[in-house]
């Protein structure tokens, strides 16, 4: 019994949107359904999934652009990100014309997350941390039990996330990476929010912003 996942590239950003499923009752999360809903609804139904909510990081376009329409049409509740976001919701429509996307749909998130919450699909349980400076209200999603954690934008194989945006703050996202995700443990795999996985140790080795904290 336990917790399964896949990542699939979505938009021009090939934006890590993942399907998270308990493998007991075949219930699934979308974490960052920011585009390419069909393909995104393909993947589900390959795996005879039941999608029962939409889970966010933060409310970048390429991460959040298609939560509007999917909860729409699937009855979804959206779980996050945290309030610090709410300027970047309000701001998509803005971001989708800046960024040449598909216009979203506007949203309110059903339940908005802090750090420390837990999220629950089917009989597994994630926590949430806070971990901002890419964005204020970025959140990330551990499962202890299989050593993974969903980061979005905050830290990459060889890169962090970029603090140059309204709202970011690299001090404050270096700060995010080594109070809340090192304590994860250095075999923990991470899947970033763009391009391939790692693990938490491997960075602390090897990726140059962060080596040696
Ligand atoms: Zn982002
Ligand atoms: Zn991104």
């Amino acid at each position: 019994m336990s917790l399964r996942y896949l990542t699939l590239p979505v938009t021009a950003f090939q934006q890590n949107c993942s399907i998270v499923w308990c493998d007991e009752t075949l219930d699934a999360a979308v974490i960052d359904p920011g585009g390419d809903l069909p393909r995104v609804q393909d993947a589900v139904r390959q795996h005879g999934l039941t999608l029962k909510a939409i889970w966010l990081t933060h409310a970048h376009i390429d991460h959040a652009g298609g939560t509007g329409q999917l909860a729409r049409e699937l009855g979804l509740p959206i779980i996050g990100p945290h309030p610090g976001d709410q300027f970047w919701i309000d701001g998509l429509a803005q971001q989708s014309q800046m960024f040449g996307f598909p216009p979203a749909e506007p949203f309110t998130p059903t339940r908005w997350l802090a750090d420390g919450d837990t999220v629950q699909i089917g009989r597994q349980t994630l926590a949430v941390r806070h971990c901002p400076g890419h964005t204020p209200g970025h959140v990330v999603f551990h499962s202890a039990a299989i050593q993974r954690a969903f980061v979005g934008d905050v830290l990459f194989a060889g890169g962090v996330g970029r603090s140059d945006f309204p709202g970011g703050d690299h001090a404050t996202l270096i700060n995010s990476i080594t109070q809340r995700l090192w304590p994860m443990g250095d075999d923990t795999v991470f899947i970033p929010g763009h391009g391939p996985e790692s693990t938490f140790g491997h960075e602390r080795r090897s990726n140059p912003y962060v080596q040696g904290t």
